[in-house]
């Protein structure tokens, strides 16, 4: 039963059903973040419960193996209107974390890490000098941002995605994912809309909670293939021959998702200066002029069956894996331009350290009006951001199908309930059941390592 059915009464006919703020569709792109819906929507709507299950991870069960000190441990965080910020909020219950977002309506919820001791008693506690302040556990997340890809994008800038450019975000998810898995060996992966211009990923294994700060860096440097520093995107693959890694990402990925996609929606070689910036990658300067010398010449004797941009793309190939660059080390050139305009940009600060905040999913943004929605890693293609269930959208679902006593069938009229769905059967199910495992596990080794010392 989840919270949401519990606080309803029993009687369809007797309900006083909440008034749904009515959505206005006309509304201009600045007002589409309305603080009453938000108010409506962490009243009727926000899975309080998923998101508590999800936090727990099993520790709520009655097995005494359970830390029932483990969910108020964890430090969620609130920016209220205005700005206000709430750090280092902790609940002892689902009620309590319910209560309190309703209360204080945020526009944003961040989850931070796990401390020794519950965050709001971090001060009672540091002064007795044995019971350090300190995380212990948190999900080692990764945050990949579209305006990063500014120099490799001609659709857009800034915060404004579209449709050309948002496979970038899609591609970065296949690769990251399946290293995740494959190299890894994690399972328990969630990947999140961030609401507006990127993704957020949330590895929840047991072994990935606990990793220290250094073994969090190795793994974020394990995707690094940016020489010097993070401003400079020139892409470097270094080494008699390619990690396997980049190996997989490149022949499994990058390569086909470069010259299907990239290519043509971005026009990488459109014009002169796109030329130039692709040029610029190229080591070697009889090269570079030969190539010059083509591309003058197919301005001029355009042919408007083929694209340009395939057209110069299969010349500059050709040019570079030939026979003769072959001592000149050209041709790794030809991966590391793919690499360059394709290859996930992490903002590897954010996977470095335990104690780093990230939104919540499930959350609002409050500029866009969207849902963090998850995303499905398996067909991450279908994802579209400018379809993503908004504020106002849900409002006028709800109008429209009418509101019901019960939590989730509100939930699966609306196009959230999808969502909320998948979050549930692909990511908090498998992920509680292998909790649920370890926690019998390590506690089954605890009482053998107990028994074994009285024997002894
Ligand atoms: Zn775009």
């Amino acid at each position: 039963m989840t919270t949401q059915e519990a606080t309803s009464s029993g009687d369809d006919m007797q309900i006083d059903r909440p008034a749904v703020p009515v959505a206005n569709s006309e509304m201009a792109a600045d007002e589409v973040f309305n603080p009453d819906h938000l108010k409506f929507y962490y009243g009727k709507l926000f899975p309080y419960a998923d998101l508590y299950k999800w936090m727990c991870y099993g520790h709520d069960g009655k097995h005494p193996g359970c830390d029932q000190s483990y969910f108020s441990r964890r430090e969620f965080s609130f920016t209220l209107e205005n700005d206000i910020y709430l750090r280092f909020q902790s609940f002892n219950s689902v009620l309590e974390l319910q209560n309190s977002i309703r209360n204080n309506c945020p526009f944003k919820i961040d989850i931070g890490p796990v401390y020794t001791v519950n965050p709001a008693k971090r001060h009672a506690y540091a002064q007795t000098g044995d019971n350090v302040f300190t995380p212990v556990e948190r999900e080692l997340v990764f945050d990949i941002d579209i305006s990063d890809y500014d120099d490799v994008r001609y659709c857009c800038s800034g915060a404004d995605v579209c449709l050309k450019c948002w496979p970038l975000m899609t591609a970065a998810i296949k690769v990251i994912d399946s290293a995740l898995r494959d190299d890894f060996g994690f399972n328990h992966i969630l990947w999140v809309f961030s609401g507006r211009r990127g993704v957020h990923c949330w590895v929840c294994d047991g072994k990935a909670r606990r990793l220290t700060n250094e073994q969090r860096a190795s793994v974020a440097d394990y995707f690094r293939v940016y020489k010097g520093n993070e401003n400079n995107q020139k892409v470097s693959l270094v080494g008699q021959a390619l990690h396997p890694f980049l190996v997989k990402a490149y022949s499994e990925v990058l390569r086909d998702f470069f010259e299907d996609n990239v290519l043509l929606n971005q026009e990488l070689f459109a014009t002169e200066d796109r030329c130039e910036n692709i040029l610029n990658l190229v080591p070697d300067e009889a090269t570079k002029s030969e190539l010059r010398g083509k591309w003058q010449d197919n301005k001029r004797s355009s042919n408007v069956k083929d694209d340009v941009n395939s057209v110069r793309w299969g010349q500059l190939k050709h040019l570079l894996q030939s026979g003769k660059n072959k001592t000149k080390g050209l041709r790794r050139c030809v991966e590391e331009i793919v690499f360059t305009y394709t290859y996930p940009r992490l903002d590897m600060e954010v996977s470095k350290h335990m104690n780093h905040l990230l939104k919540a999913p499930f959350c609002v943004h409050p500029k866009t009006g969207m849902v963090c929605v998850p995303i499905d890693p398996n067909c991450s293609e279908e994802f579209d951001p400018t379809t993503v269930p908004t504020l106002s959208k849900l409002m006028e679902e709800l109008n429209e199908g009418g509101l019901r006593s019960d939590a989730d069938n509100d939930l699966g009229g609306t196009s959230l309930g999808k969502s909320i769905s998948y979050f549930r059967s692909s990511f908090l199910q498998p992920l509680l059941k292998s909790c649920k495992e370890e926690i019998e596990r390590s506690h089954h080794a605890k009482i053998q390592q107990t028994k074994n010392s009285m024997g002894w």
